[in-house]
């Protein structure tokens, strides 16, 4: 195809996608309808790393880690998990990252404690801007684009697939980075599929822009690879068995 033609080609994609997106609800629109509630299958074993998986989290070495500062990460390890400390930060891979397939597991809190937002909170972040929410959303309501595996104040989940806090949960996520154009416009949106707990709750859902709260703010040029995070928002949410497979 030529240039031209991929220019047109995709400029009409990005406009049916983004007026796709913004006709929609607003952020944190708490009448937005809440997706069904699903009960997956039980939780199993730590699901092993394929041979070409990049291993972020083998339940014992943070070495692929490091806090906002870039020093070294003040999380719990114990048990094959990771602990979040809450108010000791974030934590970010070492390496970028640009698209790439993601399989995280994660556990909240039990006996659970607080509501809405305030009950197991964490996040998924590619590029440390694009957030997939980590939430204890069993039997535990939010507003639905802030709910567990919402592309956080932008898609709610297709389904509530959460398992009892307590129990291992997993996120499979495919994500592809946005594009820019080198004078910085955007080209293509990031886009993003996600399975919660083996069921599907986004397939290639478009990004508005990267994360916010109470906020969809327009992109911003950036590199090609940035780090992959985990947010402490307070509560000790456990990590295990984190690898990543790069797809560019
Ligand atoms: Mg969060």
């Amino acid at each position: 195809m030529k240039k031209a033609t991929l220019f047109v080609a995709s400029s009409i994609f990005l406009a049916a996608a983004l007026w796709a997106v913004q006709d929609q609800w607003p952020v944190h629109d708490p009448n937005r309808p809440m997706p069904p509630v699903v009960a997956p299958g039980p939780a199993g074993p730590p699901v092993p790393p394929p041979a070409d998986a990049v291993v972020l989290f083998d339940g014992k070495s943070l070495a692929s880690w490091t806090d906002a500062k870039g020093q070294p990460v003040k999380w719990k390890v114990e048990n094959g998990y990771m602990e979040v400390v809450p108010k000791t930060g974030a934590i970010r891979t070492v390496r970028g990252f640009g698209d790439c397939q993601l399989h995280v597991e994660w556990m909240a809190p039990t006996p659970a404690k607080g509501t809405g937002q305030d009950r197991g909170n964490s996040g998924v972040f590619f590029m440390d801007l694009y957030e997939v929410q980590v939430l204890d959303c069993y039997e535990n309501k939010t507003y639905a684009d802030g709910m567990t595996a919402a592309i956080y104040g932008q898609h709610p989940p297709l389904v509530n697939a959460c398992r009892p806090p307590g129990e291992w949960q997993t996120y499979d996520i495919v994500f592809h980075r946005p594009r820019f154009e080198t004078d910085g416009k955007l080209l293509a949106p990031a886009r993003m599929t996600v399975f919660h707990n083996g069921l599907l709750v986004h397939e290639c859902a478009v990004l508005t822009g990267p994360t916010a709260h109470k906020a969809r703010p327009p992109y911003k040029t950036h590199d090609a690879k940035l780090p992959v995070s985990l947010q402490d928002h307070n509560h000790p949410v456990r990590y295990r068995n984190i690898w990543l497979r790069e797809l560019e």
